[in-house]
């Protein structure tokens, strides 16, 4: 009997995927599976993976999909995912989405609802050029939209600001062509489905946060309590 849903957290890099997927995970007490997060440990814990992915990460183009199909699923497969989860980050082509489809429905399983964060191409670049993350806790700044108290200093741990690899200029701009190419058109292979829940991006993290919380509400929650 599964105790929660499969929900994925679909959007362009900069529309603030991976915040709202984090809290709003932390507010349902699911699991939150962050494709790219789990990347990013493999390569700082220099493992074999992490080498294997470690320039495809930082120069912004998609890791080989049968490389992240297996790493994902094998970290759905884990106790606190096999009841429901929050997918973050994954999946990002059509390739990916059918493989999720396949391993789910193989466990008489489905995907239920897709919150697609829309921001503008405008504010996305506005986002993604400013943004610092901590070194220590992963805390996300932003120069103009959150900074920390203290220039390059995270204020909750105190640990150094550093800019993602795959933040500069030219990585940013292959992050946002690879989205408009690759993973966008998961946006009307889900709404075919019925399962896309559109969600205005723009605004606080607070506004977004609450918007995405009363749609989940209405739509999925409600029926698993
Ligand atoms: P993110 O933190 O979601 O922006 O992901 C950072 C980077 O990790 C991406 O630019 C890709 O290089 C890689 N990555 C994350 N998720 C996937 C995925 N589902 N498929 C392929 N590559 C991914």
């Amino acid at each position: 009997m599964r105790k929660n849903p499969y929900i994925i957290f679909l959007s362009a890099p900069g529309a603030g995927k991976g915040t709202q997927a984090a809290i709003v995970a932390q507010e349902l007490n699911m699991a939150h599976i962050a494709s790219g997060d789990l990347f990013r440990q493999a390569i700082r814990d220099e493992t074999e993976l992490g080498m294997r992915v470690k320039s495809y990460v930082e120069s912004g183009q998609l890791v080989p999909d049968e490389t992240t199909i297996k790493m994902v699923l094998g970290r759905l497969s884990a106790p606190d995912a096999e009841g429901g989860a929050i997918l973050d980050g994954f999946p990002r082509n059509l390739q990916q989405a059918e493989a999720l489809d396949k391993a789910l429905a193989e466990q008489a399983k489905a995907v239920d609802k897709v919150v697609y964060i829309k921001v503008s191409e405008e504010e996305l670049l506005k986002r993604l050029s400013g943004r610092w993350i901590c070194r220590q806790c992963q805390a996300p700044y932003h120069t103009i939209n959150s900074p920390p108290k203290v220039r390059g200093k995270c204020d909750k741990c105190g640990g150094e600001l550093y800019q993602r690899p795959d933040d500069t200029a030219q990585a940013v701009k292959k992050r946002l062509q690879v989205y408009f190419t690759q993973t966008a058109p998961l946006i009307d292979y889900y709404a075919q489905s019925g399962k896309l829940l559109e969600v205005d991006g723009e605004g606080s993290v607070d506004e977004v946060r609450r918007r995405i919380v009363s749609a989940l509400h209405r739509e999925v929650v409600a029926r698993w309590a």
